[in-house]
């Protein structure tokens, strides 16, 4: 329901990816799995989960008498395991363990890099083959039998930077080191208390907003988003204060909104 009053194609989506089976993170997707059912899906579905949500998506199923009219290629996480776990022509996934009060994993889109843009007045000039072409693209040197050189970077535009996106819920705030996860573009980190709970959020392997913020400055993040707050704060501003004193790129997340990867 949420997803459809707010206008979003439910045809795009092709994955979904589940961090832990807590509840609040997973309690909905039959509900989902059953309405893409109803709207008459039949693109194949990617459920990236541990490995005990796919038992309970078939029983669920079994017992309500539903079915599904797509496929679903169930891809399991595995307690304490990184990796690539999910990959299309433009991005990859790489699951994360994070730690929480049970086996969790954060998640790391990596955009793949894009191909380059030939200028156009450079395939008048030298004439250029569709497959010199595609070599180009991909940044290779193409060497012609009369002994012509024709350089990728002479005839291409420089490449688009590639954008690099961290979820990190739910979690205590950990000094992550795999190189891979710094100087992402935007991070979005769990924040469910505020300082003034500090012992409850460790207590609960939850984070407060500063140390959201702390997370952010050690992985060199662009930007922060902040979400998964205890429903007994009703003024999200002093989630977005308190992680500002900290880092200043910080921002809630508000449901139904959108926000962009690059600053
Ligand atoms: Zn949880």
């Amino acid at each position: 329901m949420r997803i459809r009053q707010m206008g979003f194609k439910m045809q795009k989506i092709e994955a979904i990816f589940i961090s832990h089976l807590h509840g609040d993170h997973f309690f909905g997707l039959i509900g989902l799995l059953s309405t893409f059912s109803l709207l008459g899906r039949t693109k194949e579905l990617s459920i990236i989960a541990p490995k005990d949500l796919e038992p309970w998506i078939f029983q669920t199923l079994r017992i309500s008498d539903s079915y599904l009219t797509f496929q679903v290629q169930f891809v399991a996480t595995e307690k304490n395991q990184s990796g690539t776990i999910y990959e299309t022509d433009f991005l990859t996934v790489k699951a994360v363990p994070v730690k929480h009060r049970i086996a969790c994993h954060a998640f790391l889109f990596s955009e793949k890099p894009h191909p380059l843009k030939i200028h156009k007045s450079a395939i008048e000039e030298h004439q250029l083959g569709i497959e010199e072409m595609v070599q180009l693209k991909r940044g290779i040197d193409v060497f012609r039998e009369n002994g012509k050189t024709i350089l990728s970077v002479d005839v291409c535009e420089p490449a688009l930077p590639i954008r690099k996106y961290f979820f990190c819920s739910d979690t205590v705030p950990l000094k992550l080191e795999d190189e891979e996860l710094f100087d992402v573009d935007l991070l979005y980190h769990e924040s469910t208390f505020l300082e003034d709970h500090v012992e409850r959020a460790a207590h609960t392997f939850h984070s407060t907003a500063r140390q959201a913020a702390d997370v952010a400055n050690h992985l060199r993040a662009k930007k922060l988003l902040l979400g998964h707050f205890s429903a007994r704060y009703h003024d999200l501003s002093l989630f977005e204060k308190e992680a500002q004193e900290v880092f200043a790129q910080s921002q809630v997340a508000i449901e139904g909104s959108t926000y962009s990867i690059k600053l």
